[in-house]
């Protein structure tokens, strides 16, 4: 896959507002918040989206939801929060790197736009 801005974020090349890391997972802040908690949970392994994963990262993907649960509850989400993967063009995603949103503290809708 091509470089992605989350690369150089991994790399620390360009800053982000870092709120956990591990060896194979980094979470950080979205720069254009769609909520007043947005987080971005990434793997460090450039995986383009869910389509890419395979049986190899079963584990990996796994160790994502955990994250996420740790990560939720370490930013106060006691009260829910949302969890979005976009997934290629008709999912709108921008980045080509996987990606999770966390989204909290606010009342979601739904459907999503
Ligand atoms: P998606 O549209 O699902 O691919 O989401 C990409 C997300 O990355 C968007 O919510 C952007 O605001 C976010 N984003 C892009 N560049 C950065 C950056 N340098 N730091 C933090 N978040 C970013």
């Amino acid at each position: 896959m091509s470089e992605t801005i989350f690369s150089k974020i991994i790399r620390k090349e360009i800053s982000a507002d870092i709120v956990y890391e591990d060896d194979i997972s980094l979470a950080f802040k979205d720069i254009n918040p769609q909520a007043p908690v947005h987080i971005l949970l990434i793997p460090k392994k450039p995986i383009v989206n869910l389509n890419e994963g395979t049986e190899e990262d079963k584990t990996l993907f796994g160790h994502l939801l955990l994250i996420v649960q740790k990560v939720a509850r370490e930013v106060g989400l006691d009260n829910g929060y949302r969890v979005v993967i976009n997934n290629g063009n008709d999912g709108g995603q921008t980045v080509n790197h996987l990606h999770l949103h966390i989204l909290g503290k606010r009342q979601m809708t739904w459907p999503p736009g």
